[in-house]
């Protein structure tokens, strides 16, 4: 192996570690404290978290959580707009009985027997480019479709939803909550244990330190939408299987296309991964502007591993300037 494809492996080797670091330190905020991994062939793996040691001392993981004052304001404001949105939810509930809204009779048959709801409908993206396909158009990136709804009609259509196994553990649904006109938008994994209990996104410690990010580039936490790719928790604060992120990411493509943010700040791994349907890791593309059918995606580091490695505060600040000068810009 000559020098030059020895240095490259050395590079990927060590942006692998990187991004298995930050899911342990992510799973091991979350209170995860092992899981086992199938492989076939090779035999199942017990992996313990626990054992994983982070350099950070507890005491000062406690410094970045901030006075309880902030977060009771934060859950006020939440919970005026969660009052709204199930006026506007149950306004639109009232109104929604055009037969044209149900799906055909066959369909409303077998899923009412079945008890369980229709399969996400997803709305068609415009095909990539790709090496062997290349775009007939030379280099027009495809941009959003119209939306052709609304998000009361998408939570209409989500409803009381049992289309994955994560129904099963869950307390609440937790949709996406902030200004639905925002420019911009973070999305993350899965809810945690206080977003399933109060139905909230982001409003355990780690969403805490975002509402501090957010603040940090001047603008406040109502000002910006907030919402995850998985809307109910999964067992243990595990990562949601691929099925589970693909059965219910539809709802969240659907909700951009209303939203048209101009910034999605994607947080973390997994939720990368899911959004821009990447192998890359986001050690690799974070702080680097992404492309989501025209709309600009910052990936960055999930608040819940700079809890764990403060470190890594610079670097997600780095990332929040190119946001704030972007949408200063433009
Ligand atoms: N982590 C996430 O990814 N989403 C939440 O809502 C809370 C913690």
């Amino acid at each position: 192996m000559n020098q030059m494809s020895n240095l490259n492996l050395q590079k990927e080797f060590s942006t692998l570690i990187d991004d298995v670091r930050e899911q342990i330190l992510y799973l091991q905020e979350l209170g995860v404290e092992n899981f086992e991994i199938d492989l076939p062939e090779v035999s199942s793996f017990r992996f313990q978290v626990s054992s994983f040691k982070s350099e950070i001392p507890r005491e000062r993981l406690e410094k970045f959580v901030p006075a309880d004052e902030v977060l009771k304001s934060v859950a006020a404001v939440n919970q005026k707009a969660e009052n709204e949105e199930t006026k506007q939810a149950r306004r639109s509930l009232l109104e929604s009985t055009k037969l044209a809204r149900l799906p055909p009779m066959p369909k409303r048959n077998f899923y009412q027997v079945n008890k369980i709801n229709e399969p996400a409908r997803e709305i068609e993206m415009p095909t990539k480019p790709t090496e062997e396909m290349p775009s007939l158009f030379g280099d027009v990136t495809p941009t959003l479709p119209e939306a052709t709804e609304t998000i009361e009609e998408i939570r209409l259509d989500i409803g009381n939803c049992t289309r994955c196994p994560l129904r099963e553990g869950r307390t609440k649904i937790v949709h996406s909550t902030g200004n639905f006109q925002a420019d911009l938008m973070f999305v993350g994994e899965a809810p945690g244990a206080d977003e399933d209990a109060s139905g909230l996104p982001f409003v355990g410690r780690a969403g805490q330190l975002l509402t501090k990010i957010i603040e940090g580039i001047g603008m406040k936490r109502e000002d910006v939408l907030i919402g995850n790719i998985n809307r109910c928790r999964p067992p243990g604060n595990r990562q949601p299987t691929l099925p589970e992120a693909h059965t219910c990411r539809p709802f969240l493509m659907r909700e951009i296309a209303v939203v048209r943010p101009k910034i999605i700040v994607v947080m973390g791994n997994t939720a990368m991964k899911n959004l821009l349907d990447t192998k890359e890791g986001i050690t690799k593309l974070r702080g680097e502007f992404q492309d989501y059918f025209g709309v600009k995606v910052m990936p960055t580091f999930h608040p819940a591993y700079l809890l764990r490695d403060p470190r890594k505060k610079r670097e997600v600040w780095e990332d929040m300037k190119k946001v704030r000068d972007f949408l200063s810009a433009n």
